[in-house]
């Protein structure tokens, strides 16, 4: 079967991986000419562990992330309000999680699929998806080429996929009412003392970072705003420094060890949950089908997750793809939506500008038991997977406080 994958992110790499392991000789078309040097880090949860070790990638995620053991959360004062054991989570679920610059984690995907012999073809910008006559999809590209294969795998992304477009029309992503700047700090001496995420929460603004080694912090600075003040200033390292000034250390520290240009404004937008990830042979997968808030900590996770079960899907179908297809959504749809409205809570919760609500907030995270919280957490992010922890989704009703624990 000719498979043919848009976009050469987490999703469309990864699911690439899994079906070449698979059998299937999947080609990858992104629309950047060279691989992508952006964005800050992602923390890869024990279930994308699951995921990277089941696609043999793990030890060299090993070899590039920090291992945090503990997320430590405080107010913009500096009192504590708590956090999460990590390491136990990590124990409950039975995988490591671990911490890594979204370009390293890029490379190690890339570098699988050269070894793998997977062709990934860049400058290839998809521009529409039409049916032929046989009523299969035509992906054409910006450069006039087009490709027909037995199966489209749309996994272009959150903001303008067309994938998404052809499957669902008009989906268009929702501003969440906050902006977040992200960056990479890089000192020649440790920026901060151990490999921890630290979460500082204000009234309407947000603070996180997380380690991947001592010297090489990444970072999210977030702040409520309405969509049409979401535009990047000329000096947005002043801008951030002068808004987190009188919060607690490491966060003047980190802004500072920044290079200027490192800095990145993102309106943070997601999506509704859509009726259906496919039509005739384009199924969604990533961010393209799911697009989580920064807030739910998954989506990279979840992209991941998409990989291991499209590839199982696949090999286990005896029936043409539209089967395939509703068995995979059967099995992603729920716990993709239940991640998202968590987000989406979690950000309210986050955003509030109100002193009042915020300090309701803090009182009862503060309050919230730290052996529950991990098991809450390892049942919903494990639900799906064969790993300890796991829960199926009915078991998981009302579980999302644990989402107040995460932080990409
Ligand atoms: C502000 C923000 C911060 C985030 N931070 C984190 C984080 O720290 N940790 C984390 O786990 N998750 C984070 N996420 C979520 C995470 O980025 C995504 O869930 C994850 O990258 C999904 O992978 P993907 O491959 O589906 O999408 P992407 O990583 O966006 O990849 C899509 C790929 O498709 C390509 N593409 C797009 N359009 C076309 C086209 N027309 N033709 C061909 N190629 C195309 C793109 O160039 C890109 O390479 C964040 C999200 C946001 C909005």
């Amino acid at each position: 079967m000719e498979i043919g994958i848009l976009g050469g992110g987490i999703a469309g790499l990864s699911v690439a991986l899994a079906l070449r392991k698979q059998g299937y000789n999947p080609r990858v078309y992104e629309r950047r000419a060279v691989p992508a040097t952006m964005g800050a880090g992602v923390t890869l949860w024990p279930n994308a562990s699951f995921v990277l070790d089941e696609l043999g990638l793990l030890q060299d995620i090993e070899a590039i992330g920090g291992r945090p053991l503990t997320m430590r959360r405080q107010d913009a004062a500096g009192n504590a309000l708590g956090g999460l054991d990590i390491g136990l989570l990590d124990r409950t679920m039975g995988y490591p999680t671990y911490t890594v610059l979204r370009r390293h984690l890029q490379e190690v995907l890339l570098d699988h699929a050269a070894r793998a012999g997977i062709a990934v073809e860049f400058g290839r910008r998809a521009v529409g998806i039409e049916l032929n006559a046989h009523g299969r999809a035509v992906a054409h590209f910006e450069n006039g080429a087009s490709i027909c294969p037995d199966l489209l795998i749309g996994a272009d992304g959150r903001m303008e996929s067309v994938a998404r477009k052809f499957v669902a029309g008009d989906n268009t992503p929702i501003y969440q009412g906050f902006v977040n700047w992200i960056g990479v700090a890089q000192g020649s001496h440790p920026l901060v003392d151990d490999i921890s995420i630290q979460d500082f929460w204000g009234a309407g603004e947000r603070f996180g970072c997380v380690a991947v080694r001592p010297e090489l912090v990444y970072w999210a600075a977030a702040q409520a705003r309405p969509l049409n003040e979401a535009t990047p200033t000329a000096d947005m390292r002043k801008e951030v420094e002068n808004l987190f000034a009188k919060w607690p250390e490491p966060v003047s520290r980190i802004i500072n060890a920044t290079p200027e240009n490192a800095i990145r404004l993102i309106a943070v937008h997601d999506l509704e949950p859509l009726h259906t990830w496919s039509r005739a042979n384009v199924l969604l997968v990533g961010d393209a089908a799911h697009a989580p808030l920064p807030t739910s900590g998954q989506g990279a996770c979840q992209a991941l997750e998409d990989a291991w079960h499209l590839a199982r899907c696949l090999d286990g179908g005896s029936g043409g793809l539209e089967e395939i297809f509703q068995v995979f959504a059967k099995i992603r749809a729920p716990k993709t939506a239940r991640l998202a409205e968590q987000g989406r809570v979690f950000a309210r919760g986050l955003f509030a500008t109100d002193p009042e609500t915020c300090r309701i907030r803090n009182e009862r995270v503060k309050a919230s038991d730290p052996v529950r919280d991990v098991q809450v957490l390892a049942a919903g992010w494990g639900q799906g997977l064969p790993m300890s922890g796991g829960a199926d989704s009915r078991s998981m009703a009302g579980g999302g406080f644990g989402s107040l624990y995460s932080l990409e």
